[in-house]
């Protein structure tokens, strides 16, 4: 069984009718313990020098001091410390990967739709990337595969690795849905547009060919941004993923054999509990 990082500190914000909610972490929590997973607390404790790795310097500046705005993404009081919470569980969740465990971080804020200086789409930092420019850092000449399976497009994540050397970067998602982006591919980083609808068989149909090609560039670590929402559950996007896709998904990736870690991103359904524990029954 893999590694399960998570903290009940990132359950600790919300405000009333706001999908992001505090049940993600707590329900999922207490449904993957029951399980049999042993949730630990981050080995490691993110740190300024890891956020500037990637984002401004004075972003997180911003973050503490409430100084930005976007409606989706409130400035919760304390926000910016389990931000750095929810993170170091990205980091520590890479960190134990790369000793060859695969990892899961569940905590919350989620990360992908964070760019370089903002905050966007229930996220502050972007914990996968970060956790990504950490290893390399660490391991010049890392070549790192992002699957982001999230129902929306990781523009954030895009954003921050496009370009970027020994990085290719996957995403399939609901096109057109917020942030918008996401209808083509761009360099290193390959996007796979579904129409509303989109079925579990036609995405995996989808999802396979595009992983194989992402394989092909022979990556050390596969970095999963690990969204729910394109469950058919799901309140707030249009796919039909069921259960047993997300299972599915956790298996190809775990197939491949190769160091591995997750981070949780959306999923807002009541069912996430189960959905994250039938990833994880593949994914470990
Ligand atoms: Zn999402």
């Amino acid at each position: 069984m893999g590694r399960l990082f998570s903290d009940l500190k990132t359950a600790e914000y919300g405000a009333s009718g706001h999908p992001e909610a505090p049940f993600r972490v707590r329900r999922t929590f207490d449904r993957l313990h029951s399980a049999g997973h042993a949730p630990e607390r981050p080995k490691v404790q993110a740190v300024d020098a890891d956020v500037v790795l990637l984002h401004g310097a004075t972003h997180l500046d911003s973050i503490r001091r409430s100084t930005f705005d976007d409606p989706d993404t409130p400035a919760y009081p304390g926000i910016a410390d389990i931000a750095m919470i929810s993170l170091s569980g990205a980091l520590s969740a890479a960190d134990a990967a790369l000793a060859g465990e695969p990892s899961f971080s569940l905590m919350r804020p989620p990360g992908h739709h964070a760019g370089k200086d903002r905050v966007a789409g229930f996220c502050y930092l972007n914990n996968l990337a970060l956790a990504v420019a950490r290893l390399q850092k660490r391991k010049p000449g890392l070549k790192v595969a992002i699957v982001d399976f999230d129902v929306h497009h990781g523009d954030g994540t895009e954003s921050l690795v496009l370009g970027r050397d020994n990085t290719s970067f996957l995403s399939l998602h609901q096109y057109p849905l917020y942030p918008g982006s996401g209808g083509e591919t761009r360099g290193n980083c390959a996007n796979i547009p579904l129409e509303a609808g989109t079925d579990g068989e036609r995405w995996l149909r989808a999802f396979e060919p595009a992983f194989e090609t992402l394989l092909s560039a022979k990556p050390d670590i596969l970095a999963v941004s690990a969204g729910f929402d394109a469950y058919e559950g799901d309140p707030i996007a249009g796919l039909k993923l069921g259960r047993t896709t997300f299972k599915r998904v956790g298996s190809l990736l775990a197939q491949t054999k190769l160091p591995r870690f997750a981070t949780l991103e959306g999923g807002y359904s009541e069912d996430l509990p189960l959905l994250v524990e039938g990833f994880l029954d593949g994914f470990f």
